[in-house]
C-alpha cells in the first residue's frame, strides 16, 4: 500500500483546477499529493478550443463577470485575488508564449493545448508534486467532530482495491459530467450529497439544441453567419423574450448548434418545463420595409421567373424550399403575380423564423454542467466547505459556469489560486 502520511494535501483530478491548485499550494511550501483515475493529466484539457485550448479571455474583470452565467458574485474573492491578466502572467512565466485572438480569446501561441498541460505539469514537477495516475478515488471520509465535522481522509481504488487514506486536507477538482469520456464523471458531485451538502441539479450546458418544427435532415449542415436569434417562453403567463444574440448558427441532424446556440442554452434552463420557441431573424441588418424593398428589387430582376426560381440571391440554397413551404405561396407562380400581402408573409418567414425547442443535447455535447455544489456551501476566499473543516471544493464542481471564450478555465485557475 501507497505512504501517504508524507502528504498535507491530497488533491482529486488532474484536470486545468487539480494541476493549478498543486502548483498554488506546492508554492505556498506544501507537501502536495495529486490522484488522477486516468492514466495521463489534463485529459479534458487537451480538447478543449478544438484542440488549441483557449485558456483565458484577455478582458478587464467587468466584462470578466458579464460572462459568468451562473453565481458571478461568488467569485468576487476568486478573481479580484486572480484575474485574466495574472493568468496570462503566470502562463508567461511558465514560458508558454500567448496569443490573443478576436474577442480577446487567449491561446498558446502554437495552438497545441498539449503545450498548455506540458508547463502545468513541468511546473509541477519542480515544485515536488506528485501525480498518481489510474488511481481513482471513491469517496470524502469525514469526522464527526462535537463542534464541527472535518476530513478525515479519501477511499481510494487502486489495482481493483479499494483502502483508506488519511489526510486532514483534500481538494476537490474532479470537473462536471460534460464529455465524460475524459474522466468528469460528477463523482465530486456525488461525494457531496453523500456528505449532505447541498448541490444544485447538474444540467448540460453550452450544448446543442434539439428542435421540432423542421425537417432536420433537410437542413442538415446549413451554415448561417450574422442571423439574429431570440428565444422566447412564457413566463408568468406572459411570452418574453429570454435571450437574444447575433452571430453563428448551424442546423444539426437533431436541431441546431454553433456559437449563438451554445451560449443560448446557458440561460434556457431556467425556463425549463415551459414551451420555448426560437426565432431566427436571417436578415437582421435589414428591417422589414428594407427587406420588402429588396425583394420587390430581387423581383423586378427576375420579373419572368416562378417564384421558386427568384430567391436566389436572398437565401442560402438549402432554406429556399423551407421557405416557400412557410410562406404558403405558390412556387410555380410568376414573381409578378404575388401579391404584396404573400411578399408581407414571405417577409415574416424571413425575419421570424420559427421553430420549438425540444430539449438539450446530453452530457457527452456538453461544454460545461451547469449546476453542482451549491456555493453557499463554500467560504468564497477560501474554496472551503464551510461546514466540513479541510475539504476544499474547486472548479467545474462547484456550481459556477461561464459563456465560451476563455472563461471557464479561467474560473478554475481563479479558484484554484484562492488555496492556501
Ligand atoms: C470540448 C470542450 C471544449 C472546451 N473548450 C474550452 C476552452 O477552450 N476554454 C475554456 O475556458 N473552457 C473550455 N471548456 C471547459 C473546460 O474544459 C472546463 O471548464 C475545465 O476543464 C474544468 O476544469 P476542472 O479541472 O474543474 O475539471 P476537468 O478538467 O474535468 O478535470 C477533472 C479531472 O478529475 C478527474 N477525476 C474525476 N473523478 C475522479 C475520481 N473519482 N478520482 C480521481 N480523479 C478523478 C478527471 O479524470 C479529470 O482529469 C471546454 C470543455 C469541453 C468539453
Amino acid at each position: 500500500m501507497r505512504e501517504y502520511n508524507q502528504y498535507d494535501v491530497i488533491i482529486i483530478g488532474c484536470g486545468a483546477a487539480g494541476m493549478m491548485a498543486g502548483i498554488t499550494l506546492a508554492e505556498k511550501g506544501k507537501k502536495v499529493v495529486i490522484l488522477e483515475k486516468n492514466d495521463k493529466p489534463g485529459k479534458k484539457l487537451f480538447i478543449t478550443g478544438k484542440g488549441r485550448c483557449n485558456l483565458t479571455n484577455n478582458c478587464d474583470d467587468e466584462q470578466l463577470f458579464a460572462n459568468i452565467v451562473t453565481n458571478p458574485k461568488f467569485m468576487y474573492s476568486a478573481i479580484s485575488n486572480f484575474n485574466s491578466k495574472d493568468t496570462i502572467d503566470l502562463f508567461q512565466e511558465f514560458g508558454l508564449k500567448l496569443k490573443t485572438e478576436r474577442g480577446g480569446r487567449v491561446f498558446p501561441a502554437s495552438d497545441h493545448s498539449s503545450d498548455v498541460i506540458s508547463v502545468l505539469t513541468t511546473k509541477l514537477k519542480r515544485l515536488n508534486v506528485d501525480i498518481l495516475y489510474n488511481n481513482e478515488v471513491c469517496g470524502v471520509l469525514v469526522e464527526e467532530g462535537d463542534l464541527c465535522r472535518c476530513v478525515k481522509g479519501i477511499m481510494v481504488k487502486e489495482n481493483g482495491k479499494i483502502f483508506d487514506v488519511s489526510c486532514e486536507n483534500v481538494v476537490v477538482a474532479t470537473g462536471g459530467l460534460g464529455y465524460p469520456l475524459t474522466g468528469s464523471t460528477g463523482d465530486g458531485i456525488q461525494w457531496a450529497r453523500e456528505l449532505g451538502l447541498s448541490v444544485s441539479e447538474p444540467k448540460p450546458a453550452l450544448v446543442p439544441l434539439e428542435v421540432s418544427g423542421i425537417n432536420c435532415e433537410e437542413l442538415m449542415g446549413l451554415s448561417l453567419k450574422n442571423v439574429e436569434v431570440s428565444f422566447q417562453t412564457t413566463v408568468k403567463g406572459k411570452e418574453k423574450v429570454v435571450y437574444k444574440a447575433f452571430g453563428e448558427m448551424l442546423f444539426t441532424h437533431f436541431g441546431v448548434s454553433g456559437p449563438v446556440i451554445l451560449s443560448a442554452s446557458s440561460y434556457l434552463h431556467k425556463y425549463d418545463g415551459e414551451k420555448t420557441e426560437l426565432f431566427i431573424d436571417l436578415k437582421p441588418a435589414l428591417t422589414e420595409k428594407q427587406l420588402d424593398d429588396r425583394v420587390v428589387r430581387d423581383f423586378a430582376e427576375n420579373i419572368n421567373k416562378q417564384f421558386r426560381n427568384a430567391l436566389d440571391s436572398l437565401l442560402p440554397r438549402k432554406l429556399i424550399p423551407v421557405i416557400i413551404e412557410r410562406s404558403n405561396i405558390n412556387p410555380y407562380k410568376r414573381v409578378n403575380e404575388v401579391t404584396r400581402q404573400e411578399r408581407e408573409q414571405l417577409i415574416t418567414c424571413i425575419k421570424k423564423f420559427n421553430l420549438t425547442v425540444t430539449g438539450y443535447r446530453g452530457f457527452d455535447e456538453a461544454i460545461i454542467t451547469q449546476g453542482g455544489l451549491n456555493v453557499k456551501e463554500l467560504n468564497p476566499r477560501s474554496m472551503e466547505v464551510k461546514s466540513i473543516k479541510g475539504l476544499r471544493y474547486i472548479g467545474e464542481v462547484v456550481d459556477c459556469d461561464a459563456l465560451t471564450g476563455g472563461y471557464n478555465l479561467q474560473l478554475a485557475w481563479s479558484m484554484a489560486r484562492l488555496l492556501k
